[in-house]
């Protein structure tokens, strides 16, 4: 049995996904022609609450569009230090809009609005770079998974609108934390200018993500997609798959979120385990006493696949593909690869 935990977007269309995407109806989207795409667009935006949303062929073009529709050249945006949009997107942030990071030490990749309210610039001193958007996520990957507590996010808000700031939250997976904290779309659009979300991460979709905003700040989206060569033509067959991902795979994100703290009590009783981050949703972070690597190349050799994260942190990562099946084997396998452990060390 082979078991990927690699990430959450190791995922394969399911049948019925497959299904949606052959009979999907498309057209030419850079004309705005493709049915499944305006369908798919108009859904999203109306979940959220917001006038407008534009697909994108990844989170990282989403993210990064969304940063050139909030800043200009020389600025400077305001982020965890564990963010994506600083860590992992190929330093777009600098190379599409020439812009710098303020980068904060937060909690499990989250930010409070007292740091960022120190953080901001003061307008007037020229000699530091203008201090112009807010940048969060939810929930955070680097933290694990982490989900904000919503009240925070509205400090935030007016943290921004006090300091006139934009505010983007990059939500790949947003849905995770609707389904952890059983929060909905709209109070998401409500509070932020931007938002991005991923539908192949958590719900299975090969590609795609979304951002979404209203008509003022989307205006030009469309033209920096274009710019960034993220003009898409009958990609229609993916924004099926997207549509049947929100119509059927949000909700059984429970399930991945129930794996992953079962996953998290059998580690807690592994005398090899150090320590385990708490576990809000479908990532687990934890630590080990000897060698990591030694660890990742034994489960490989029967065939469970994971990642170490540096700093002596490893990471599992359960979703749509990790079945039942996988998940009691695995368990059984944790358990029987400390009693080894033990035997070996006597
Ligand atoms: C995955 C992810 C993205 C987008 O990644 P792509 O691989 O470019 O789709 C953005 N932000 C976060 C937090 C992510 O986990």
């Amino acid at each position: 049995m082979k078991i990927d935990l690699r990430s959450d977007t190791v995922t394969k269309p399911t049948k019925e996904m497959l299904d949606a995407i052959v009979n999907a109806e498309v057209g030419d989207d850079v004309y705005k022609e493709d049915p499944s795409v305006n369908k798919l667009e108009e859904r999203i935006a109306a979940m959220f609450g917001k006038e407008k949303a534009l697909f994108f062929p990844s989170g990282s073009m989403a993210n990064q569009a969304a940063i050139k529709l909030h800043t200009q050249p020389g600025e400077q945006l305001i982020a965890d230090q564990y963010a994506h949009v600083y860590n992992y997107e190929g330093g777009g942030v600098s190379f599409n809009s020439g812009v710098s990071c303020k980068l904060i030490e937060g909690y499990r990749g989250m930010i409070t609005a007292a740091q960022v309210e120190a953080s901001i610039n003061p307008p007037d001193f020229y000699h530091s770079p203008l201090t112009s958007l807010v940048c969060i996520e939810n929930t955070t990957n680097k933290g694990g998974g982490a989900c904000y507590d919503f009240e925070e996010i509205k400090k935030m808000r007016k943290v921004c609108d006090d300091h006139g700031l934009g505010y983007h939250l990059d939500g790949a997976r947003l849905w995770n934390a609707l389904i952890a904290k059983k929060e909905n779309a709209k109070q998401y659009g409500e509070v932020f200018d931007t938002i991005s979300v991923c539908l192949s991460k958590g719900l299975g979709a090969p590609l795609g993500s979304v951002l979404i905003g209203n008509s003022n700040i989307m205006e030009n989206a469309i033209r920096i997609r274009k710019v960034l060569g993220g003009g898409m033509r009958q990609i229609g067959f993916m924004a099926a798959a997207g549509l049947y991902a929100i119509e059927n795979h949000i909700d059984r994100l429970k399930d991945d979120h129930t794996r992953a703290k079962e996953i998290g009590q059998v580690l807690n009783t592994l005398p090899f385990v150090t320590g385990v981050e708490p576990i809000d949703t479908n990532i687990i972070i934890f630590t080990i006493q000897g060698d990591e690597q030694e660890f990742v190349n034994e489960m490989e050799s029967k065939g469970v696949y994971f990642y170490g994260m540096g700093q002596g942190k490893l990471r599992f990562v359960t979703h749509l593909d990790y079945t039942q099946e996988q998940h009691e084997y695995f368990l059984e396998l944790l358990v029987s690869h400390h009693t080894k452990k033990t035997v070996q060390s006597i």
